[in-house]
């Protein structure tokens, strides 16, 4: 069985090294995508992240001859976690995911400020709670990479079924601090209709009207418009902006009422977005 470690943090700082991963999609069902990671320690070996379904990433690696070695879980969602069993009847892998009896695959345990360490595959990843979406949900960092689920998408963010406003936003201002050229890997694309609202919110942002063009040209061509950078969210994602004048203002027009405080305004966003068609 592949060795996993687990090393308590010392500092903020990732220690992962900066050789940038090769990550691929799988698209599942109809807007997910299941992630493979290629490890860098063992060639022809993958780490797949929320492998809702098997079927799909069962084809990927019967087409390229690769080696299911791991799998990474963020949430419970069953559109997460629902292929690990078939998966598994390929060989055993370590499965992590969160401490959450919903999730009764997992074999490993990741708690907030761990690093989970792959030695054979040469992959580490520092473990970040962000609970909201879910209340149990993690995200995974490493390598100049975050994978973070139904948290943060690009241009957006999952709904909240489990927590509060100021937890939700609380997991994103932490996710919003990650350097500015992570590469984030969500688990939907979401891209497009998310920038329809963001651009509701804010209309006059040219950043999102530039990504706009963008993701419009990349998904016409049928490609992901994932992973997105930290440091465009920044500037687009309405969600990573409560404390922005124009978002502030949005919020407050929304509601009715003045609102100022980042998590009130998270809260304003959320509700409003669960109602934007
Ligand atoms: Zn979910």
């Amino acid at each position: 069985m592949l060795q996993v470690k687990y090393a308590r943090k010392m500092s903020n700082q990732s220690a992962t090294p900066a050789t940038p991963l090769r990550v691929r999609p799988v698209p599942a069902f109809a807007d997910n995508y299941i992630w493979l990671i290629e490890a860098p320690g063992r060639p022809g070996s993958v780490v797949a992240v929320d492998p809702g379904e098997a079927g799909p990433v069962e084809t990927e690696l019967d087409l390229t001859g690769s080696q299911l070695a791991a799998i990474l879980l963020t949430h419970h969602h069953p559109d997460h976690i629902g292929g690990v069993t078939r998966l598994l009847e390929r060989g055993s892998v370590p499965v992590i995911g969160p401490d959450d009896g919903r999730i009764p695959v997992r074999t490993r345990t990741a708690r907030d400020g761990e690093r989970c360490e792959l030695p054979e595959l040469g992959l580490a990843f520092d473990i970040l709670a962000v609970p909201g979406h879910t209340l149990s949900h993690i995200a995974f960092w490493g390598h100049g990479a975050l994978f973070c689920g139904d948290t943060l998408f690009s241009a957006g963010c999952g709904r909240m079924f489990e927590g509060t406003p100021v937890q939700m936003n609380a997991s994103l201002s932490r996710l919003k601090n990650l350097p500015p050229d992570t590469a984030m890997y969500c688990g939907h694309e979401y891209t497009a209709a998310n920038l329809k609202f963001a651009l509701t919110v804010e209309p006059g942002n040219r950043a999102a009207l530039d990504y706009q063009e963008k993701v419009r040209s990349l998904r016409d061509a049928g490609a992901p418009t994932l992973p997105s950078r930290m440091a465009l969210e920044r500037q687009v994602n309405p969600f990573l902006r409560c404390d922005e004048p124009a978002v502030r203002d949005a919020a407050s027009a929304r509601a009715g009422r003045r609102v100022d405080e980042a998590a009130e305004v998270f809260g304003v966003l959320r509700a409003w977005k669960d109602q934007f068609r």
